[in-house]
């Protein structure tokens, strides 16, 4: 996975520029080795997506590829392989969340978050962002949104 480079900042040197690598390292025995090298094959163990809980102006998300390596010491290393950008299912967050908005009817975040392949603590966060800035009108409650 390549690594995202962000080209609103800066973009005459990071269009010149490579995608930096990333380095891991071990924080046990001090074993470093580059993401996406034989080392990160070899040693690359659980994968799972973070999502990040707000999407950009477009609808995108970024999405960070989470990953656990198992060190030749025996140490458990966690961190991130990468980051991209990326849209659910052709809808957007966004989006799914303006419908599940627009039925005025309470639901369970936890139920519909699993549903959007999103964490509870996720869409909880976005919900009450939405909340704040008037997007939304309801409130939060035993894990429930509750519209007024
Ligand atoms: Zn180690």
């Amino acid at each position: 996975m390549l690594n995202y480079i962000s080209y609103e900042n800066n973009h005459q040197i990071s269009m010149a520029r490579k995608a930096k690598v990333k380095t891991l390292k071990c924080k046990k025995c001090g074993f470093s080795f580059e993401v996406n090298s034989q080392e990160d094959k070899d040693r690359r163990q659980k994968e799972w997506p973070f999502v990040a809980p707000m999407p950009d102006k477009d609808g995108n998300v970024t999405i960070t590829q989470m990953a656990t390596w198992k060190c030749d010491c025996g140490y458990t290393i966690r961190g991130s392989a990468g980051k991209t950008k990326g849209k659910f299912e052709g809808k957007s967050r966004k989006e799914q969340i303006a419908d599940l908005l627009e039925k005025n009817e309470k639901f369970e975040i936890e139920i519909e978050a699993n549903g959007m392949g999103a964490e509870k603590e996720n869409l909880e966060k976005m919900l009450n962002f939405m909340i704040k800035k008037g997007m939304a009108s309801g409130k939060i409650e035993d894990g429930f949104f509750i519209p007024n």
